[in-house]
Order: structure tokens, then sequence, then C-alpha cells
């Protein structure tokens, strides 16, 4: 059980691995391009983070913002690192991950779907918003695209 951003059942779908993190395309698009970096080994907190995990995130974040920008052209980019959902259970084990969540001051349109940012400004919301198959792959490939490593 991830948190409820990720949703139930993981955290979204793979676009890449790298030596110590994965990168997804996490299940929910109220927020489009969201997406999840999870840590590959066993880690609950930031402050167990190896250097050079965080070395890694650190090209992976530049990489993405610079992906992300390129293809959606988001105002600004959220990234959290929640774990909260891990504690609804009686024997938590939270590992991290983060959300990279673009978030917009205007409405963007992909693949025929508009998408809004009502909570632009605030937290962003834990709402769920599900888009068809075709579309999130559409959306993988076009992050791959530009990836390069
Ligand atoms: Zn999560």
């Amino acid at each position: 059980m991830k948190c409820e951003f990720c949703g139930k059942g993981g955290y979204g779908k793979t676009i890449d691995e790298r030596n110590y993190w994965n990168i997804f395309l996490a299940p929910s698009q109220r927020y489009l391009g969201t997406c999840v970096i999870a840590i590959r080994r066993h880690c609950s907190n930031l402050s167990d983070l190896e250097d050079i995990e965080w070395k890694e995130f650190s090209i992976i974040v530049r990489e993405m913002e610079f992906i992300l920008d390129e293809i959606f052209k988001p105002t600004l980019f959220n990234w959290s690192c929640f774990k909260n959902s891990a504690y609804r259970v009686d024997d938590p084990d939270p590992e991290v991950h983060w959300h990279l969540i673009p978030r917009y001051d205007h409405e963007v349109e992909f693949q025929g779907i508009k998408f809004e940012d009502p909570d632009f400004g605030f937290i962003p919301q834990p709402i769920k918003r599900k888009i068809p198959e075709t579309v999130m792959k559409c959306m993988i490939n076009k992050i791959k695209t530009y990836q390069q490593h």
C-alpha cells in the first residue's frame, strides 16, 4: 500500500529505471504530467539516503523538469515526499518516493483531453483522475524521446 497520490496498485507505469531510482507516470493525472520517482532499495527516510542516491536524484530532477517543461509548459513544479498514507495501517512500512507534480495557472490540452489545475497556488489535492491507457502510453513515449542516457 503506497499513498493516495500514487494509487493502491503501486506507483504507476514505468517510464525508466535508473541505478537507484525508478521513474513512473502516476496513475492519477489530475495534474497533467504527474510522475513518481521512487528509490529502488527499501529505504524509509530521506535521511537514510546515500550521497550517490542524492546525486542521481539531482540529475533526474534536472532532466524531468526540462522534459516536462518542453512537453507541457507548466507554470511550476511541486516536489513532495509525503509518506502519510503508509501510517494509516498498524505496521507502517513507508518507502521514500517523490511526487513530481507539474502545476498550471492555465488550461492545457494533451491528446484532445483538457486539463485544469483548480488548486493552483495551493497544495495538490489527492483527487484521482484517470485518463485512457492509450493517452498514458503516448505520454510515456513522449517523455522517453527526450530522455538520453
Ligand atoms: Zn505517493
